[in-house]
């Protein structure tokens, strides 16, 4: 008999009525053949208000305790769950995290699913009752009670499916499915009908809250099928699986992180091991940093800025201070008052001038960019928060992300084969010793490329779309992109190109910079770029510092960096990039 995962979000549940409700869509399952296993979150607000309940006792509370307030409130939605299906005839059962058989780490308040037993939740299904399980939370192996962290029930329902080998998983919300960015924010915003693993994982990490980027992680592990539907009708939301609709597009969807800050450490050695130094601090506290950009060195010191969380800036600028003390010379600088928004899209692979067009729309809407960095399938920028909704609208309008895609021009991947997705999902599975371990799939090795760095440029909107526009007209190939927040009025901008564009590059650049009084450009004709690519590598803090030590350890130093889920590159010497592979070859385990 098939197994479905059904999971219903807080307002899903919010009051008796919405219980009953969910609580016949699941018996409606089981009447046509199915085993059901619910996952529940809090009702409502419930979680917000028990951590302001901690908060006018302590602002400190310990994160052990945190974990025995905040799973109160699944518990209750389990209960009343159960006694639903029970009023409405059917068999049901609640259990606790502990008791479905989930062992997490000890991380309190954000801690990682080693595994899940799944005999008495089986037991239970046989029996025929429909298992009503508490999302969120786990017990640690020393029974102490665990929390994933906000957003949480999502992974454990993707989790289970995984254990389960679950047809589906249906997460239940108080929205129509993924949409190409908040509706709430964005009203034009249009719902998406199928999305791939990859778009969801980059924009849940980089602020979709819709779902939480971990229950990716799972899904695309252990090749989940997962669907985001609306709890109040029948429509059919959105399917997350291998390949998106929307694979001829760019982009596919804007994320918004609106209480970012940003932390700068200045006057930092120039040498290598400096940059793991610094991760593994931030690593320690299992804070995911993003936007990392590194100023062109000058006099033997370093200046690297990074984003993170505002929530998580306290226990930055610790860390940070930790770093600067450790490496022997810097300060700690931050800012707040920042958001964060990311353009997404596997797409931009194959698309030239995707950044420009960012950067274009954005200066007409007089937004001055703080700082970029890119990946292969994301652009951010760092903007004034206050500004941060008009640029999300602004990009959504520019990239017509309300328009429906039109039909594929380039065939769809084929899809596996049933047999080759089971024994594709038994591989992944196999290699793992812990279900959350992350998965480093490849390592990989570019020496194509070469840098160039425009510096002292007038800090003002519309500089960024200038000089990309000017770059893509000439048909040249800009790779990574980054630029740091401005200093004085300028700023510095960075990118790679092919290498052997690289004159007629800089002869372009220098056309431009003759308008802008003070600029100057400088370049790095032999690079190397080393990646490591796998699932969930910027959420597992561990990637970023694994990699920079391992390159520090080979005597090896980063000149830029850049991130996202499903890769983590290093630009470097072009002399150390053979070493720099094969010690990354060996540390991470992969076949070269
Ligand atoms: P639940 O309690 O069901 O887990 P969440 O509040 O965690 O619900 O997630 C649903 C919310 O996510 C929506 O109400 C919406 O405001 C927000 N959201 C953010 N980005 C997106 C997006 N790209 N598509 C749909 N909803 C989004
Ligand atoms: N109740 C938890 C939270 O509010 C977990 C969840 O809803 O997914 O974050
Ligand atoms: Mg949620």
């Amino acid at each position: 008999m098939s197994i479905i995962v059904q999971k219903f979000g807080g307002t899903s549940v919010a009051t008796a009525e919405k219980i009953l409700s969910a609580a016949k869509r699941a018996i409606d399952l089981t009447k046509r053949g199915h085993q059901v296993v619910m996952v529940v979150s809090a009702r409502g607000k419930k979680t917000d208000e028990l951590i302001t309940l901690a908060e006018e006792i302590t602002k400190t509370p310990a994160p052990r305790e945190m974990d025995m307030l905040l799973s109160i409130g699944e518990q209750e939605t389990v209960a009343l769950m159960a006694m639903a299906i029970h009023t409405l005839g059917e068999k049901a059962v609640s259990l606790t995290g502990g008791q479905i058989g989930i062992v997490t780490d000890s991380t309190h308040t954000k801690s990682r699913i080693r595994k899940i037993s799944t005999d008495r939740l089986r037991k239970h299904l046989d029996e025929g009752a429909i298992v009503v399980a508490c999302g969120f939370q786990g017990v640690d192996e020393d029974g102490n009670i665990t929390t994933l962290g906000r957003g949480g029930s999502d992974t454990t329902a993707s989790a289970l499916a995984a254990v389960l080998q679950a047809e589906e998983c249906e997460i239940y919300t108080d929205v129509n499915g993924v949409y190409t960015t908040d509706p709430r924010v964005v009203p034009e915003a249009r719902r998406i009908g199928t999305i791939s693993y990859d778009d969801m994982l980059e924009m849940a990490s980089l602020g979709a809250g819709v779902m939480h980027s971990r229950s990716i992680e799972f899904a695309k592990k252990f090749n989940v099928k997962l669907r985001v539907k609306p709890a109040y009708s029948t429509e059919d939301g959105t399917l997350i699986a291998p390949v998106g609709d929307d694979i001829d597009r760019p982009v596919t969807g804007l994320a918004i992180v609106k209480n970012e800050a940003r932390v700068t450490l200045k006057g930092i050695p120039d040498r290598p091991g400096v940059m793991g130094t610094v991760f593994s601090k931030l690593a320690a506290r299992k804070i995911p940093i993003d936007m990392v950009v590194q100023n062109v060195v000058s006099d033997g010191k370093a200046e690297v800025t990074f984003t993170v969380p505002e929530g998580d800036l306290a226990g930055t600028l610790t860390a940070a201070q930790e770093a600067v003390n450790e490496v022997g010379s810097g300060t700690v600088v931050s800012g707040t008052n920042v958001s964060k928004v990311s353009a997404v899209g596997t797409g931009m692979r194959t698309n030239t001038g995707v950044a420009a067009q960012m950067f274009r729309r954005l200066a007409e809407a007089g937004v001055n960019i703080q700082m970029i960095t890119t990946s292969d399938i994301k652009i951010s920028v760092l903007v004034d928060r206050n500004l941060s909704q008009a640029a999300l609208r602004a990009v959504h309008q520019g990239f017509e992300l309300d328009k429906a895609a039109v039909a594929a021009t380039q065939p769809k991947a084929p899809k596996l084969a049933a047999r080759d997705e089971k024994a594709l999902q038994t591989a992944v599975a196999d290699r793992l010793s812990n279900m959350e371990d992350i998965v480093v799939s490849d390592i990989l090795h570019d020496d194509s490329q070469s840098r160039v760095t425009l510096h002292n440029v007038p800090d003002r909107p519309g500089l960024c779309a200038e000089i990309f526009e000017t770059v893509a007209r000439e048909n040249l190939l800009v790779d990574m992109i980054v630029q740091n927040i401005g200093e004085n009025g300028t700023t510095e901008v960075s990118f790679t190109v092919p290498r052997a564009d690289l004159e007629k590059c800089l002869t372009t650049v220098g056309k431009l910079l003759e308008r802008l009084h003070g600029a100057y450009v400088s370049h790095d004709r032999d690079i190397s770029t080393l990646s490591v690519m796998g699932i969930g590598l910027r959420t597992h803090t561990g990637v970023g510092e694994k990699m920079f030590r391992c390159l520090a350890e080979a005597g090896i130093n980063i000149k830029l960096i850049n991130t996202s889920e499903i890769r983590i590159s290093a630009v470097i010497d072009r002399k150390q990039g053979a070493l720099g592979l094969e010690r990354l070859v060996a540390a991470f385990g992969v076949a070269p």
